[in-house]
């Protein structure tokens, strides 16, 4: 396919890459993303990667990219999410990759959490460098940057104290060093360094520090001389930002905005970087945080989406689109009953758009069949493109267990090609209805009541759709209904509306003991 190029039109990731590849004259775009893991991984969670992901491919068009995920285990472990065992508290203030994997089915509470999101990533076809902050720590990949960090730590702190209003004192130290004894890291404090041998003098303190959520911790009292390399010791979180872009040579970097406010840790970041390690820093690349019903998400509130919550109503590459559509600053709310119909329809016209781009103006060829390619990586074979409604209704109306077959034949009847994917879109569909579509309770009276049941037993003998039509007109004549009356109570009795698909023809496919039995069911339930 050919897309014009127009700039006025250009696709973010597309625009990211054009900046990186012109301003950043790298061998190689390193896009660096990180996250905390200290529960449960959700939607969120996967903003800054899965996005990544579309900057990757857009560079890799061009020249080598690579898209890393580093997962901040090695960050002190400050609050029991609200879904977790409450013995998690013994662990507070220790680094979370200390925690042992209460479920048993892993070394540590973080890798439990880190093996399911890099799952969730593959299940959206993202597939990152992943690296454990413990394991490059451990590995000396911070030895030269803490050396740095420490060396020049008084011009750190000016740089920090700029936004701070509790100054750093003279005294501080940019890492945190893990205590031997009891292994928290949020309670110790250097009072010595020895530049030479890279040791520091330190003390766990007794006092009792806040940690987030008021939750406070205790140090044990423990005083000691420790290597601060090769993992004794880490970096505090925006020191270590700055300094990991230098050794992994990132030259891209998306984050939440919450990093980018004035004073916060990009603007930190981006001056450690130039004025501590000499390091041009990464682009900045800025994005709002997904809502929940115009909600933030928070295990507190039970509103909680995870790529797999989303993945019941929607393809990978669909939610991949959903992601990639739109303004990167604009909070995405999530309202799966709402979004997903929208997204079924976008996504069909995004491929109609990528595949005959003749039929479509400049803009929608950019942005919309841009965001399909990146969604599908490497899009080979159009899908089938039904409406969300007409693939909604026609699924709501298909027997139980039945429902592709059902669809299948009737969209033939509307002579539309049938193509692979309408079976992973009738699965979807039909998990939509079952979550979202409440069957409406219906209410019969005794001459439908009686109706439906003759209508039912003269089924029984029915072989054509002519046949159905006669059954019908008898059942009603002999109950004193008319014959819309009588269509009326079978519809209620077989898809709990007073409408439906054609009764004669749905009959004859659907079968005739399986409709008897629905009517039976029907009728003996309500
Ligand atoms: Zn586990
Ligand atoms: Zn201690």
């Amino acid at each position: 396919m050919k897309i014009v190029e127009q700039k006025e039109y250009e696709f973010w990731p597309d625009k990211i890459a054009d900046g990186l590849i012109r301003d950043w004259k790298a061998k190689k775009q390193v896009i660096n993303t990180g996250t905390s893991m200290s529960g449960e991984p959700h939607i969120g969670s996967a903003n800054d990667v899965i996005r990544g992901d579309a900057i990757r491919l857009a560079l890799q068009e061009k020249v080598p990219a690579e898209l890393i995920w580093i997962s901040d285990n090695l960050d002190p472990f400050r609050s029991v999410p609200a879904d977790m065992p409450k013995e998690l508290e013994d662990y507070l203030g220790m680094p979370a990759s200390s925690i042992p994997d209460f479920w048993k089915c892993h070394k540590s509470f973080t890798e439990h959490f880190e093996s399911k999101f890099i799952e969730q990533l593959k299940s959206v076809f993202v597939n990152p460098t992943v690296m454990l902050g413990s394991e490059m720590y451990k590995k000396g990949m911070y030895n030269d940057v803490i050396k740095i960090a420490m060396q020049k730590k008084d011009e750190i702190a000016e740089i920090l104290n700029q936004f701070r209003e509790h100054k750093l004192s003279d005294d501080w130290y940019p890492v945190d060093i893990i205590c031997e004894k009891c292994k928290k890291i949020s309670t110790t404090r250097i009072f010595a360094y020895d530049p030479k041998t890279a040791k520091a003098k330190y003390v766990c303190r007794k006092d009792e520090i806040i940690l987030h959520r008021k939750n406070p911790v205790a140090g044990c009292g423990h005083e000691g001389e420790v290597s601060i390399l090769d993992g004794n010791s880490k970096l505090t979180w925006r020191v270590e930002w700055a300094a990991r872009w230098v050794f992994l040579e990132s030259t891209c970097e998306p984050f939440g905005k919450e990093h980018a406010a004035a004073g916060g840790s990009w603007d930190t970041g981006k001056e450690i970087a130039e004025k501590i390690f000499n390091y041009k820093p990464p682009y900045p690349v800025e994005y709002e945080h997904f809502l929940v019903n115009g909600e933030k998400m928070s295990k507190s509130k039970g509103n909680v989406i995870t790529v797999p919550d989303m993945l019941k109503f929607m393809t990978p590459a669909m939610l991949r689109y959903w992601m990639f559509q739109g303004r990167l600053t604009i909070a995405k709310n999530i309202v799966i009953e709402k979004l997903v119909p929208n997204l079924f329809d976008e996504f069909n016209r995004a491929e109609e758009v990528y595949f005959h781009p003749e039929k479509f103006d400049k803009k929608e060829q950019t942005n919309l069949a841009r965001a399909y390619q990146l969604s599908v990586i490497n899009p080979e074979k159009e899908g089938m493109h039904v409406e969300f409604d007409m693939l909604k209704g026609l699924v709501s109306v298909a027997p139980e267990g039945k429902e592709l077959e059902f669809v299948a034949n009737e969209l033939e009847k509307k002579d539309l090609k049938i193509v692979d994917d309408l079976e992973e879109k009738v699965k979807l569909v039909k998990n939509y209805i079952q979550s979202f579509e409440k069957k409406a309770a219906v209410e019969f009276s005794d001459k439908e009541r009686e109706a439906l049941k003759e209508f039912a037993v003269k089924l029984a003998e029915v072989k054509t759709e002519d046949d159905v039509q006669n059954v019908l007109k008898e059942a009603a004549n002999d109950t004193g209904l008319s014959t819309r009356e009588m269509f009326k109570a079978i519809y209620k009795a077989l898809f709990s509306k007073e409408t439906g698909p054609r009764l004669g023809q749905y009959v004859m496919q659907v079968g005739m003991k399986e409709t008897i039995n629905k009517l039976n069911q029907s009728t003996d339930t309500n």
